[in-house]
């Protein structure tokens, strides 16, 4: 390197992935990897994005079918979002959002206000779906010290439950291959049951289960009256937590106990909102408002960083004082409310707005349940489940007991390599495959999808011998 800084300039031919990759695993520290395993399956630079299509250096192309970790929503380079943000480039990139505003952010306050649950009236911006997470569980603690309740100090989340990494947001779920090694770090949470229908009895609808998975919590919030700030949920499925997914009705249940035991109910939507489980919103479909509720990933269409923690004017009048009485909200990150990232949002609700995007995503899961119903009867397929744009199918040792695979084989990790080798980026969770893919994807990459997926799932299970 020169004193300016200069790398020693590169032979000037085509780059290929090899180059990329070596340059790659040289300085980069992958997130969610060990990083060992690119010793034999290296990472894959892309080079430009289309719609559901990814494309690496080499020219392979892969069918984005997670909608890169469940935050696109139109496909790469969509169009309309790219003229958006070209606009906005020359007006304004970004600008402090203390003591100063500006057109993206209030806007898209408004709009959000407009379009999620009623009640929840103000909108707190930050950056990505831990600090969303974050910023719900400070300002509920310390809605109740500025309330006169100060002995409320603890929260209540859910088995498998999962709300990020940054520390507190780590702390409020429940996934322990990312917890457990931190445990010593985090604050105490009260964990109560999953109401997570892949647990529901023999002969039990995934209602009946879900409504009785109420009564740990009910005993929880009555043991704990008076001690409990929030409940936090991730509404209808736990993302990370293997896709597993739960009736509407525990969610109006949960907000009536909440109600009567005066807790708050954080709607954790990081993952669900934006249309992703049919809805808009997931807590629609309850017919629910929280006092909560957090946003982030499609937020921007999956263009930029951007998050938004919405709650109600209740909780907003609880910390509007006299500067003297130290009761504000003094939280705050570099980049909250980024001009660029609300300009992307923006253009992200225009399109909902102008395509009727719900009954479209209404069709398309059509398509991928029809797609995947063979699937339903395979020897290894524990359960075929789905909410909306999200589809999961867990494989399991014995399809009678459901018996899972012992991790270690990473049954999963082979329907991911031969998905890559097919042009499909499906990225299983453990051992459950599932389809998340951006909305633009057409019914027959949907059926291409579900056939790489069989092959895959046929591959990884074929040693399995008779359960
Ligand atoms: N909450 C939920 C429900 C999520 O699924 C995620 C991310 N997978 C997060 C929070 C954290 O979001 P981020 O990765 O942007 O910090």
């Amino acid at each position: 390197m020169d004193c300016a800084g200069r790398l020693p300039a590169v032979a000037a031919r085509p780059t290929r992935n090899a180059d990329l990759v070596a340059r790659d695993l040289a300085v980069l520290w992958h997130p969610c990897t060990q990083m060992k395993d690119h010793e034999a399956l290296p990472p894959i630079p892309i080079r430009r994005g289309e719609g559901v299509w990814l494309e690496d250096f080499d020219g392979n192309r892969y069918l984005d079918a997670v909608s890169s970790w469940w935050v696109n929503l139109f496909g790469h380079a969509n169009p309309r979002i790219n003229a958006a943000l070209k606009a906005q480039l020359d007006e304004l990139e970004h600008v402090i959002l203390a003591g100063f505003t500006h057109a993206p952010a209030l806007e898209l306050a408004e709009r959000l206000v407009a379009l999620t649950p009623p009640g929840l009236e103000r909108c707190f911006f930050s950056d990505n779906g831990s600090t969303a997470v974050e910023i719900a569980l400070k300002m509920s603690f310390h809605y109740w010290r500025n309330a006169g309740e100060p002995g409320r100090t603890r929260f209540v989340n859910l088995t498998n439950s999962y709300h990020g990494e940054t520390l507190g947001a780590l702390a409020a779920g429940d996934v322990s291959l990312y917890k457990t090694t931190y445990e010593p770090l985090l604050m105490g949470v009260l964990t109560v049951p999953s109401p997570d229908c892949w647990h529901r009895a023999a002969g039990e609808s995934c209602a009946e289960h879900s409504r009785r998975m109420l009564e740990p919590m009910r005993e929880t919030l009555e043991r704990h009256a008076g001690e409990v700030c929030a409940v936090i949920v991730e509404p209808l499925v736990q993302c990370a937590g293997s896709m597993r997914m739960y009736d509407p009705i525990y969610l109006r249940l949960l907000r009536e106990l909440c109600d009567r035991h005066r807790v708050h109910l954080i709607a954790d939507e990081v993952a669900v909102g934006f249309g992703r489980t049919g809805t808009l919103f997931a807590c629609e479909q309850a017919g629910i408002s929280p006092d909560f509720l957090c946003l982030s990933k499609g937020l921007t269409g999956g263009y930029l960083p951007l998050a938004a923690t919405l709650t109600t004017e209740r909780v907003y009048q609880a910390f509007y004082d006299d500067y003297a009485t130290l009761r504000a909200f003094l939280h705050s990150h570099s980049y909250t409310g980024n001009a660029l990232g609300c300009r992307a949002a923006l253009a992200s609700l225009d399109i909902f707005e102008q395509d009727d995007v719900c009954a479209h995503n209404r069709e398309l899961s059509r398509e991928m349940a029809q797609a995947v119903a063979p699937l339903a009867e395979h020897p290894h397929v524990g359960e075929v489940r789905q909410h909306g744009m999200i589809l999961a199918v867990e494989l399991v040792r014995d399809r009678k007991t459901r018996e899972p695979y012992a991790w270690q084989e990473r049954r999963g990790l082979r329907v991911y390599r031969h998905a890559l080798g097919r042009g499909v980026l499906l990225r299983p969770l453990g051992d459950v495959v599932y389809f998340m893919p951006p909305y633009v994807i057409t019914p027959e990459q949907i059926h291409r999808l579900a056939q790489v997926a069989r092959e895959g799932i046929e591959l990884a299970t074929a040693d399995s011998g008779a359960p």
